[in-house]
């Protein structure tokens, strides 16, 4: 899951540490005549003349060696070591500068674009970045791969984490049932979420019912009563061409006397424009009140579907969206994206196509996830 984008965050790591160790080295070298007189003068080691008299060419061959290692033109070994980096951050000696931090930036930003991140999210994340690294610099850090993974940590988490909240919680202290209705193109595996999410309540001790309000598309019906069978539910479904408002109304009813704990509400995925998005979701509104209200959408599509997550919001409010398909994608943009376009949380994710294969969505695992080796 994301893979592509878990390595070009690593690459920036990279680019950074190789930035900051380019200037390490060229500043030591400028500081390392001046440090080793006093040494050669006053050194503890060599008590004795004629050690005192060997001392200068010692510490001329060290400082020959390790400026050798820290200009380190066609070094293939460790270089600068993480020993030395941290004493020089610990010094204040090196500080990474605004230019320091450029050429990793954009490349950073260019892979964050091509990782279907959206813009203005992508500036937020540089933004961030690059506020934490001048900033922290200058406090005592211990290597600049440490440094770039809290800067990186932060920024991605503040715009995965935008408006998360408790849904378990949520679900537990509302009045039951609770109706969820699903928003969403078609295609994307809206149907299957509902099936998932149907088994993921019984999983946590709720009831479900899941009521067809997708009456424009033919097939539709059958499509879902496939999951109400397999999983053993009740699906409350009207003829093609029905008011999808009733539908879910009844499956409301159906769950108030039958004791169910949620009702799970389709609705059409493909409409004609998006007035009549709007007309058929203020009826379903108007006329059952959902509790919350979902947004499907798949991973794969990228901006896509932050683009459609923008549209059916600013249509109709959602409280948050399911995000399919995320087994399948390597880039990981719309993941990144959504919440922060929209305001609203990604609640959970589709990793596959069994009924398991559904996870609460968790902002700080996925940062950590992203940021792993
Ligand atoms: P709908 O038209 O939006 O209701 O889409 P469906 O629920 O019928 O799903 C479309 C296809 O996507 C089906 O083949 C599903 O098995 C598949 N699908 C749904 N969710 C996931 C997921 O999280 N991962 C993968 N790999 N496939 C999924």
């Amino acid at each position: 899951m994301f893979d592509g984008l878990k390595d070009k965050l690593n690459d920036f790591r990279k680019d950074v540490e190789e930035e900051t160790e380019a200037k390490e080295a060229a500043s030591e070298s400028d500081a390392e005549p001046e440090a080793a007189a006093p040494e050669g003068t006053e050194t503890d080691e060599t008590a004795t003349p004629a050690a005192a008299a060997d001392a200068p060419a010692g510490a001329a061959a060290d400082e020959a060696e390790e400026t050798g290692d820290a200009t380190g033109e066609g070094d293939e070994d460790d270089g600068p070591s993480t020993f030395r980096r941290a004493k020089a951050f610990a010094t204040g000696r090196i500080i990474i500068e605004e230019e320091d931090l450029e050429e990793p930036l954009w490349e950073l930003e260019m892979a964050l674009l091509e990782s279907d991140v959206e813009m203005s999210v992508a500036e937020e994340i540089l933004d961030t970045v690059r506020e934490t690294m001048l900033g922290e610099s200058r406090k005592q850090v211990e290597t600049t791969g440490e440094l770039v993974e809290a800067a990186l940590h932060d920024a991605l988490l503040d715009v995965i984490a935008v408006g998360q909240f408790d849904f378990e919680e949520r679900l537990a202290e509302a009045d039951k049932p609770v109706t969820i209705v699903f928003t969403g193109v078609n295609g994307v595996g809206k149907t299957t979420s509902i099936a998932k999410l149907s088994e993921w309540l019984e999983e946590r001790g709720y009831s479900s019912v899941m009521a067809n309000g997708d009456t424009y598309r033919a097939g539709a019906n059958e499509q879902i009563r496939e999951h109400a069978e397999n999983l053993d539910r009740k699906l409350i479904a009207h003829d093609q061409g029905g008011d999808p408002a009733a539908v879910i109304y009844d499956g409301v009813e159906y769950a108030k006397a039958n004791d169910i704990d949620v009702v799970l509400g389709d609705t059409a995925g493909r409409l004609h424009t998006s007035d009549d998005l709007m007309a058929q979701l203020e009826k379903i509104d108007r006329v059952v009140d959902p509790d919350m209200t979902l947004f499907v959408d798949e991973s794969v599509a990228g901006q896509d579907a932050v683009t459609r997550a923008k549209e059916f919001n600013d249509a109709a409010a959602v409280d948050g969206a399911i995000l399919t398909k995320a087994d399948a994608d390597s880039s990981g943009g719309a993941a990144i994206s959504i919440a922060y376009v929209t305001g609203k949380p990604i609640l959970f994710l589709g990793t596959g196509q069994g009924y398991d294969d559904l996870e609460r969505f968790d902002p700080e695992a996925l940062v950590e996830d992203l940021l792993g080796e």
